[in-house]
């Protein structure tokens, strides 16, 4: 399969995505950026919103987020609109991210007086005026408000899952906020999608893994596992996805797999889409 293996359908209306699990490292930022750049490869416009202090999708974009550069920090705490931060990627078309910066960090308490905190990122998405296929949303390895933000703003959660032992462990508790937040929140919000990431098939502890996953979440596990792959870890030191950085690698052509199936899980009927007044 090629990058060049034409285009995807496209939603019927933005799809917004959050890419959450409050385990650190298990490949939400890597499955972020390379989702959001196989979608745009595929004739998606998709923007990345980078919801982590740590600022790791920014990095792996390419994209400058210095403490000067204005930041999702100004849009979720001084009410810049989000038009205003939203930066294109370089190498790739179609590709946009709002960077996080090192002001984010404060930005979990400078939030708690604000009113409607829990649903910043939402309005700012909402006034954003520029067309888009997909939003996603890197969520910071942890629970808080800015992780909150992301689920009242979104209606798909993401979960990057890694294929080592303890890999269900904490999932509950995402899970109880995941409903906590349909319940009061935002109705529309569901867990869509599961993918394993970091599979090693060599050993028996990712199948049997990937086996209770699969138990467990039954639909919403991709078919589609990320491979352990030394060039997909690579790609971001210099600022690009493996989709860019090794086009015919294993991880490259996995993530690009896992977006097609993405992409064809929410497809427009075809009446719809044939109907021109479909288009929003
Ligand atoms: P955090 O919780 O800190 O935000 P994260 O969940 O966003 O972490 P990543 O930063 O995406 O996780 O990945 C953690 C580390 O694992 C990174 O060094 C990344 O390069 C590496 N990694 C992610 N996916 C793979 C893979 N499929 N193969 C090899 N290395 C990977
Ligand atoms: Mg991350």
């Amino acid at each position: 399969m090629h990058i060049s293996g034409g285009a995807l359908p496209r939603p019927a209306e933005t799809r917004i995505m959050v890419v959450a699990n409050q385990k650190g490292g298990v490949g939400k930022t890597t499955t972020t950026v390379n989702l959001a750049a196989s979608l745009a490869l595929h004739g998606a416009r998709v923007l990345v919103i980078d919801l982590d202090p740590q600022g790791n999708a920014s990095t792996a974009l390419g994209i400058d987020h210095h403490a000067e550069v204005p930041s999702i920090y100004d849009v979720l705490v001084e009410s810049k609109p989000l038009a205003d931060v939203v930066q294109p990627v370089r190498d790739v078309e179609g590709l946009f991210c709002a960077p996080a910066t090192i002001d984010l960090a404060g930005a979990e308490i400078e939030l708690v007086s604000v009113v409607a905190r829990e649903s910043r990122l939402q309005r700012a998405i909402s006034s954003y005026e520029q067309p888009l296929d997909y939003v996603l949303i890197d969520c910071p390895p942890s629970l808080g408000l800015l992780t909150v933000n992301a689920l009242v703003a979104g209606a798909e959660v993401v979960i990057p899952i890694q294929c080592e032992y303890y890999a269900l462990e904490g999932l509950g508790q995402l899970l109880r906020n995941v409903e906590l937040v349909r319940g009061h929140l935002n109705p529309r919000l569901h867990v869509s999608t599961i993918l394993l990431t970091m599979y090693d098939g060599r050993t028996r502890l990712a199948s049997q893994v990937a086996e209770e996953v699969r138990s467990h979440f039954g639909n919403e596990v991709l078919r589609t596992n990320i491979p352990r792959s030394v060039r997909i870890s690579e790609a971001p030191s210099y600022g690009q996805t493996v989709l860019t950085y090794d086009p015919g690698s294993s991880g490259s052509l996995s993530y690009l797999e896992a977006a097609r199936e993405i992409a064809l899980r929410g497809a427009i009927p075809q009446q719809e889409q044939h109907n021109p007044e479909g288009a929003q």
